[in-house]
């Protein structure tokens, strides 16, 4: 069933990436994390001094970015001008300015065909913040995942801990809430859950109880389509 996709989105910390990685890797679908490009263009910009928030500025240097997906062992590498940059993406600077560039149509503009023919090439569970309203409106299935912000702070929090990071809780929480504010009240392609897309909130569920019932709703409609 090749044309089966799978768009999730929601708010970040929600356990999108983590949650759609494993699913996809149970039921045999490529994932695709779109927060990943955005992020890539913000390290870009960064790197060249640009402000992220200048529509303009950050249009000019899309033309020499050469950005490359490819898939290393299972996991996604983001490859930017010839250079894997998958580790540096994560830090935490990134992410605002992955917010910032991601506002900007120029931005979306340039990277929609990419994200759309990985879906036309491959069966794909993609995640991000506008797969199912506008980079893939037909996808057989959308979901949208969240929980709430305090959750998302406190799973952030272990996770850093984990990568022996320590963070303040309050500072995690106010990221999570300055980038939410910024990624639904965008003028475009703003996070919002798609009409026809399943809610599924993980706020008082863990990461097993979230994946066995996103992998369950996949099953499902997959069954209902076949
Ligand atoms: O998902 P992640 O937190 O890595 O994404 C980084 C940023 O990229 C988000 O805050 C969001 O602003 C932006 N993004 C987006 N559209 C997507 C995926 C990510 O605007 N499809």
């Amino acid at each position: 069933m090749k044309n089966f996709d799978v768009a999730i989105d929601g708010p970040s910390g929600a356990g999108k990436s983590s949650l759609a990685r494993r699913c996809a890797a149970e039921l045999g679908f490529l994932y695709v994390d779109t927060g990943a490009i955005y992020r890539t263009v913000g390290l870009a910009a960064l790197r060249r001094g640009v402000d992220c928030k200048n529509e303009q500025a950050v249009a000019a240097i899309l033309p020499e970015l050469d950005i490359r997906m490819g898939y290393e062992n299972g996991e996604q590498r983001m490859v930017l001008n010839g250079e894997d940059v998958s580790r540096e993406i994560r830090m935490p600077e990134i992410s605002m300015c992955a917010s910032d560039v991601s506002a900007h149509a120029a931005v979306r503009d340039y990277l929609m065909e990419m994200q759309r023919k990985l879906a036309r090439e491959n069966r794909v569970i993609m995640d991000g913040r506008d797969i199912g309203t506008v980079v893939l409106p037909d996808a057989k299935l959308k979901i949208y995942l969240t929980a709430s912000a305090e959750a998302r702070a406190e799973r952030r929090m272990k996770e850093l801990f984990a990568k022996g990071v320590e963070t303040d809780f309050n500072e995690v929480l106010q990221d999570i809430i300055r980038r939410d504010e910024q990624d639904m009240n965008r003028e475009v392609a703003p996070l919002r859950q798609a009409e026809d897309a399943v809610l599924v909130d993980t706020t008082h569920i863990d990461f097993d109880q979230s994946f066995e019932l996103l992998c369950s709703i996949i099953r499902q409609r997959m069954e209902a389509e076949a």
